[in-house]
């Protein structure tokens, strides 16, 4: 899948039409994955990586929006780096890791690496805390770009996500929503 530029330092790799969701590089401070799709599209990741010039062990940061299959990928295979996700979703995987994967075969790879809780930014990257579509989704956001990484929280067209699957707190939806629409985003990348 060939990369797409989105502002500076910040490239999209989409998922493409399967369920994977897109992976998005940003290197405004270090080089920092947000998700990283589906694990199947895990080698045309790294290909579209080296056609931006980042081997996989580049990679300093993954931030995951969720820990759902299609966003978590293979971890594994980016060795070298830091793998993050809200302490409310870590804390939901540790309890009951098949109903914040959904699909058990991500759950030994995930398990294989050290997950660390997410503060208030990452690499540049601000964390807003929008539970709803799970109980431990976060948002990130480039404040001087406004450029929104929206995750699985809000799609291109307005639409929001899903609140109805395991770990899913749909009371919190609107809050979460409404944090959002205040950003006034320029740019949305979302999840899919
Ligand atoms: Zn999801």
């Amino acid at each position: 899948m060939k990369p797409e530029k989105i502002v500076s330092e910040v490239w999209k790799i989409s998922g493409g039409s399967g369920l994977s969701s897109n992976v998005y590089l940003v290197d405004v401070i270090e080089p920092t994955l947000i998700d990283l799709g589906s694990p199947e599209n895990t080698k045309s990741l790294i290909k579209s990586l080296k056609e931006l010039g980042y081997d996989s062990k580049d990679i300093v940061n993954v931030v995951f929006t969720h820990l759902h299959f299609d966003h978590v990928g293979r971890p594994s295979k980016f060795g070298s780096a830091s793998f993050f996700a809200s302490e409310e979703e870590i804390s939901a995987f540790d309890k009951n890791p098949s109903g914040v994967a959904i699909a058990d075969e991500v759950i030994s790879e995930l398990k294989s690496v050290k997950l660390k809780p997410l503060g208030d930014e990452i690499a540049g990257l601000k964390v807003i805390k929008t539970p709803g579509h799970t109980v431990g989704s976060v948002c990130l956001w480039l404040p001087e770009q406004k450029v929104l990484f929206s995750g699985d929280t809000i799609f291109s067209d307005g639409v929001y996500g899903r609140v109805d699957l395991p770990t899913s707190v749909p009371d919190k939806m609107r809050i979460s929503l409404e944090k959002l629409r205040l950003l006034k985003y320029k740019v949305l990348c979302p999840g899919h």
